[in-house]
């Protein structure tokens, strides 16, 4: 990311922030309350997990738990079969699994549904939100990189250019036979996937003859309910809206009995639901102590409020792991320390902003096994780092 990039993302960011001043939900202390007793009671709930996994199976769904990545993309391999074309929403745990590679050295092509994730495939760039991923590219960018890849000519305005790629995607949205999604929760007491979506796009992806649904063992919720409380907090932090566009509450496959009460499956779409659990070190997570990090609900609310996130951009993230709440993840799922860590100023900000108060700076520092020498060196380096950073782009 270049200083042009840091300043549109803040400019990006900004916004985001003055909507949520502007226009709080009422109730939003009472819903942070209630989300965070859930994730407490439920993060490494055995019990609960064994609950969803019955009732999902009970609903007609296929559901595979999957230890590692590698486990993973091999169920989605096998899933996909003889297919050359998937459609994909997005989806944070496709991401940390390297799902796309993995379907594209066997042939198959992917094709992200989503406008800001397709813009970032075909640019070959980097997330600089969870859920705006392309708010630190302009749109004179956007337009001159398309131009180049579709060798067609894509004027610089906002406008153009999504029309262009929800075009280019419907195309591939109408031929795919297979479409993966992630899940923003699965309900224990309902064995429902429950899905948010503001561009409209998972209404196509999960409509495909299979539907893969990619999530992992953090991600379970004790009811639908639980569920929406949730969604309309993320939603809130991560856009200052109330609520998203549309919430997929999905219980079953496409189905009917009318006819003499015999039973047909996928009248319409999806005759069949694939559902995966990842662990990936979760569990381990879990055991070392690090449980409150898998409470996160990717809102990146603590992205907007990171100082050092906001001077240096993506030189404090690493791929999809973005900030320090990324990388002390990457860090612990891969048990090895990342070295962008050092920008962290443990400030506090990050904890201060996310709602569920995740104590990122005090996971930061055991990751880092700071002693009392370490956290002096760590202290000065990262506001070296940062002073420096934020000099040059002040005077970019
Ligand atoms: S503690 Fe680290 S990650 Fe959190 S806001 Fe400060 S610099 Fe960012
Ligand atoms: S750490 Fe907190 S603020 Fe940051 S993405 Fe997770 S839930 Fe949101």
């Amino acid at each position: 990311m270049n200083f042009n990039e840091v300043k549109a993302m803040k400019k990006a960011f900004k916004t985001v922030k003055d909507r949520q001043r502007l226009h709080p939900p009422p109730d939003i202390d009472e819903k942070i309350k209630r989300l965070k007793a859930v994730r407490e009671n439920s993060v490494g709930n055995s019990e609960l997990l064994a609950r969803a996994v019955e009732k999902v199976q009970e609903n007609g769904f296929r559901l595979f738990m999957a230890e590692s990545k590698d486990e993973a993309a091999g169920i989605i391999l096998r899933e996909t079969g003889d297919e050359k074309l998937v459609v994909k929403s997005k989806s944070n745990v496709t991401k940390e699994i390297g799902l796309t590679s993995t379907l594209e050295s066997r042939g198959i092509t992917v094709v992200e549904t989503d406008i800001g994730d397709r813009i970032l495939q075909v640019l070959q760039a980097g997330p600089s939100h969870p859920t705006g991923p392309a708010a630190h590219i302009s749109a004179k960018v956007i337009a001159e990189k398309l131009t180049e890849y579709h060798q067609k000519k894509i004027r610089q305005t906002p406008e153009e250019i999504v029309s262009f790629v929800r075009d280019e995607i419907r195309g591939y949205m109408e031929e795919a036979q297979v479409g993966i999604t992630g899940a923003n929760a699965v309900t224990a007491e309902e064995g429902s996937i429950v899905l948010a979506h503001n561009e409209g796009n998972i209404f196509e992806v999960m409509r495909k003859k299979k539907h893969i649904v990619v999530t992992a063992i953090d991600k379970i919720y004790p009811s639908v309910e639980d569920a929406l409380n949730m969604l309309k907090v993320i939603c809130y932090k991560a856009t200052g809206a109330l609520i998203p566009s549309f919430i997929e509450v999905i219980s079953g496959v496409s189905k009917t009995a009318d006819v003499e009460k015999k039973f047909f499956k996928g009248i319409h779409a999806p005759s069949e639901v694939v559902v995966i659990l990842l662990d990936n070190k979760r569990t381990e997570m879990i055991e070392k102590g690090f449980r409150e990090l898998l409470y996160c609900i990717d809102c990146g609310n603590c992205l907007l409020h990171c100082p050092m996130y906001n001077t240096v951009g993506n030189f404090f993230a690493e791929e999809k792991y973005l900030g320090g709440k990324g990388l002390a993840y990457k860090s612990l799922s891969e048990e090895e320390v990342n070295k962008k860590l050092e920008f962290c100023l443990t400030c506090g900000q990050c904890r201060k902003n996310c709602p569920l108060s995740i104590d990122v700076p005090g996971i930061i520092r055991s990751i880092r096994s700071e002693s009392l020498p370490g956290e002096i060196y760590y202290f000065l380096k990262s506001h070296l780092l940062w002073l420096y950073y934020m000099t040059r782009l002040k005077l970019s």
